[in-house]
């Protein structure tokens, strides 16, 4: 062991060098799994990940780390990349240090029992066969927080994992004038004239899908020579080393808007790993600040660019291409308020951009309410349904279409959930900016160029990696605070011009 700090840095980077190169080896084998793994090598592929899993962790959490770690710090004139290396490495060590060994063994027990619990209570539209182990989850998730330790609510401690810095008061200051203005303005839409989404029904060739995707993909910047496309039940992007960043969508004949969103969606977040600065791969820094600021990229390319008029003006005769004959009648305008339909609807994956903050909103109040245990667990259902009724005016027939639909709390992730509309949040911030920015941005966008909002983005947040905490990196870029007023302001001039309300 050193005591000459520069030293200490030195060692600190081989250290965390190899801990990324072994996250590379299990991302790959993780997105192996889930695009083209035999389905017999499920049980011996979990056990190699679990190792991986296992070797990681006793590396970061090993005592020589913890002692670099004060040792590197001691230097002086540390530069400002220096202090943000040393402040992430030695937030993974801390977090990492603070679960007992024999917690994190109960909870991956729990969560595994919980998962095939919840696949049974769902294929039985019954919570009361998933109520035993979410109960089991939830004592673990409340000692999970009481280890970490927090201010006010145990949903604080848990939440740190996904949004670091935040709280359940600061995600309420945010979501509560989002979820009033929503469901004053769901209330309009649904007395006004529905619009036309004929257009989009009937069957689409799956070749065809997948060139169009391919197409969109190339055109907004994504580099197929840094990463690829494949298919998975459920899509997702993986960055496995610096220059491969790789994406996943799965097609439906039924459905052409599905698989071009989720490719548009996870490329909104490879474009940002692509654009991560090639100097910090295989350290702390080469990542999100947040899920958060990951999701206001996704949400950005897939809903801001891919939702909006000037993309399927520009996009109108290039589809036709692809799908001879389908919208010889159909205006891009008309094209534009398809795929725009605001429809409530029980599943949270299916939403449209209206109502998916309810959804999400719902989640949100429902397991602060459970982690402080103002909720009972059994109690969930009743309390789930009437919040849909509330916000969302429909009744919700079962269990399956209500509480059971997602998969999250069965994998014990509490405080997951507000990253979705956190995204939204931060992305509507980072329009209005880029808007004052780059003049003539949507005339570009109606053109297909859509270099100058990737060059912004890189500049404003790519480029940062894990520099600076979520808020702060979101105020730079923007100039304000978190605030939820540019996507109520954004939400109510779109949808009040689709369908005639104010
Ligand atoms: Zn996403």
């Amino acid at each position: 062991m050193s005591k000459n700090p520069a030293t200490a840095f030195e060692q600190l980077q081989t250290i965390l060098g190899k801990v990324s190169d072994l996250s590379s080896a299990s991302a790959l084998l993780s997105w192996d799994q889930q695009t083209g793994m035999p389905p017999r090598g499920a049980a011996a592929r979990g056990q190699v990940l679990a190792t991986l899993s296992e070797t990681i962790h006793g590396m970061i959490t090993a005592p020589e780390v913890a002692k670099l770690l004060a040792e590197a710090g001691a230097k002086p004139r540390l530069s400002r990349d220096e202090k943000a290396w040393l402040r992430e490495a030695t937030w993974a060590n801390e977090r990492a240090c603070k679960l007992p060994a024999s917690l994190v063994r109960e909870l991956s027990l729990a969560e595994a029992q919980a998962f095939e619990d919840w696949q049974r209570a769902k294929a039985a539209q019954k919570f009361a066969l998933f109520s035993p182990s979410l109960k089991k989850l939830v004592a673990l998730a409340r000692q999970k927080a009481e280890c970490f330790g927090y201010a006010e609510t145990p949903w604080d401690a848990l939440a740190q994992d996904f949004e670091r810095g935040t709280s359940a008061a600061r995600v309420t200051k945010l979501f509560s004038p989002l979820r009033d203005a929503t469901v004053d303005l769901l209330a309009k839409i649904r007395n006004a004239k529905p619009v036309d989404s004929s257009c989009l029904t009937g069957k689409w060739p799956l070749d065809a899908q997948r060139e169009f995707g391919m197409r969109v993909a190339r055109d907004i910047g994504y580099d197929f020579n840094a990463g690829r496309l494949d298919v998975s039940s459920h899509p997702f992007s993986t960055t496995i080393t610096a220059g491969d960043h790789r994406i996943t969508t799965r097609y439906a004949e039924s459905n052409l808007l599905d698989a071009l969103g989720s490719i548009i969606h996870e490329c909104g977040h490879a474009l940002y790993e692509q654009g991560f600065n090639i100097k910090d791969a295989r350290g702390p820094l080469y990542e999100a600040p947040s899920l958060g600021v990951h999701e206001s990229q996704s949400r950005f390319w897939e809903v801001r660019i891919g939702q909006s008029l000037p993309f399927w003006r520009h996009y109108h005769p290039i589809i036709r291409q692809y799908f001879p004959g389908r919208f010889d009648d159909v205006t891009a305008e008309q094209l534009y308020a398809a795929v725009n339909q605001v429809e409530p609807d029980f599943i949270r994956v299916e939403a449209d951009e209206i109502t998916y903050n309810l959804h999400i909103i719902i989640r949100f109040e429902l397991e602060v309410a459970i982690l402080s245990g103002e909720l009972s667990v059994d109690d969930i259902p009743a309390a789930w349904n009437e919040k849909y009724a509330r916000y969302l005016g429909i009744t919700v027939p079962n269990d399956a279409k209500g509480c059971l639909q997602d998969v999250h709390w069965a994998y014990g992730a509490f405080g997951y959930f507000p990253s979705y509309t956190l995204g939204n949040i931060y992305s509507a911030m980072l329009v209005e900016k880029l808007e004052a920015d780059v003049k003539g941005l949507w005339k570009g966008i109606e053109r297909g160029d859509f270099g100058a909002a990737l060059s912004w983005l890189r500049e404003n947040i790519h480029t940062h990696g894990r520099r600076m905490p979520a808020e702060e990196l979101v105020k730079q870029a923007t100039g304000r605070a978190p605030t939820v007023e540019p996507l109520i302001k954004y939400l109510r001039k779109k949808y009040g011009s689709i369908y005639g309300v104010r």
